[in-house]
């Protein structure tokens, strides 16, 4: 399996608009953060993200929370719809499916006027399911007040968006090879690890590596020289295998 991150970044994406501080002016290419996803959700950055790694097609969407930066690129799916004239399966939990097919009606049952069709198919999913050969472990975690799902798929997990980790979850996540992980920024936030905490995560489950990811315009990638060994700071293109 190959997992390319797509997007490293924050909710508002690094650079943030209306800011010149040394990351958001960095010439290096790995501050240059579009909104997280790693073809888990569809970021508002979908479309340049889809453009720039050259995905032909896209077999299935998993959803872990209903924030903007982590659903808002849903309509860009439609290329992918106009070339294979297909609905796409997306997998969440049972609350988010609901909030998604309320607030984006037409994208799961088309508009009716003949203008658009169906683009997603909705599954509701309360645990391991199958995919492509593939077992699908979902991770509840909480992220402030809401709750989001984080995904292990064989040794490789994506929580990002989370700032706790229930214990029955991280009975789910031992002996990963690969562990990406939500790290925000060096200050505490109240719906997200920080670096500290992330590292203190990353210790207490031991992957082989872990990748922090989500990152604020605060994080310069240069400073992945500091992070202890087999921590690294994720950014865009970059490919997990
Ligand atoms: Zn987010
Ligand atoms: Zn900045
Ligand atoms: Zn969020």
């Amino acid at each position: 399996m190959k997992i390319t991150i797509l997007g490293s970044g924050t909710s508002t994406g690094v650079p943030m608009v209306g800011c010149l501080c040394p990351v958001c002016t960095s010439t290096d290419p790995r501050d240059l953060r579009t909104r997280a996803s790693i073809l888990v959700d569809t970021s508002p950055d979908l479309r340049r993200q889809a453009l720039r790694e050259k995905i032909p097609h896209i077999d299935a969407v998993l959803y872990t929370h209903t924030h903007a930066d982590h659903v808002n690129g849903i309509d860009d799916l439609r290329g992918y719809h106009l070339m294979h004239r297909r609905a796409v399966p997306c997998y969440a939990a049972s609350e988010i499916i609901d909030h998604l097919t309320r607030h984006f009606s037409y994208i799961f049952s088309g508009s009716g006027d003949g203008g658009y069709k169906p683009l997603l198919e909705a599954h509701s999913i309360s645990g391991k399911f199958h995919l492509f050969g593939s077992t699908i472990q979902p991770v509840p975690l909480v992220h402030g007040c809401v709750r989001a799902t984080g995904y292990r798929i064989g040794n490789i997990a994506y929580l990002t968006d989370c700032n706790r980790i229930p214990e029955s979850s991280m009975a789910l996540l031992s002996g990963l090879d690969t562990l990406i992980l939500d790290g925000l920024r060096y200050k505490p936030h109240p719906n997200h690890f920080n670096i500290e905490q992330a590292i203190k995560i990353s210790e207490q489950l031991q992957p082989r590596r872990t990748i922090l990811t989500h990152l604020t315009h605060e994080v310069s990638h240069e400073d992945e020289r500091r992070l202890p060994e087999g921590v690294f700071f994720a950014y865009d293109g970059m490919v997990i295998e």
